[in-house]
């Protein structure tokens, strides 16, 4: 009985990254997802923020010293929310662009794909689960 080899080493060369079209359609479905929510949320705070901005105008006349305290940490609250919201929808787009660039999701150790359901719950994640307790055992 003869098997070809050949064929079965090559079967792979189809997909440059390693991963199958359905799982690449899979993670960009949950980049996607990711991106649209924290994009939602993003224009939710700033509407929030110019709401504020708006109060803090119109009683900016009779304020006392301890209520525009209250207000400039409220106002940082706010201004610090959206700057996380900001850098976290920067990194889900950034995903997605190494994504359709064939570089997301490999695992910076061992340079394997990291599996689906990983990406699935932790989208940032750079290394696999193997590496990732490695590195912690190392580290601890
Ligand atoms: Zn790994």
């Amino acid at each position: 009985m003869l098997v070809n080899s050949t064929v079965i080493a090559g079967k792979g060369a189809e997909t440059a990254t390693g991963r199958s079209a359905e799982e690449v359609e899979q993670i960009r479905t949950v980049l996607r997802t990711r991106y649209e929510d924290l994009n939602a949320e993003y224009e939710d705070a700033v509407a929030e923020n110019q709401k504020l901005r708006l109060v803090e105008i119109g009683d900016a006349a009779g304020d006392d010293q301890a209520d525009s305290g209250s207000k400039t940490a409220e106002r940082d609250a706010a201004t610090s929310l959206l700057r996380t919201l900001l850098d976290r929808r920067m990194q889900a787009e950034l995903a997605l662009q190494r994504l359709e660039d064939g570089t997301y999701g490999y695992c910076d150790g061992c340079a394997n794909p990291i599996p689906v359901a990983r990406l699935e719950v932790f989208p940032s994640a750079t290394t696999c689960v193997s590496c990732k307790s490695n590195r912690e055992r190392r580290a601890g």
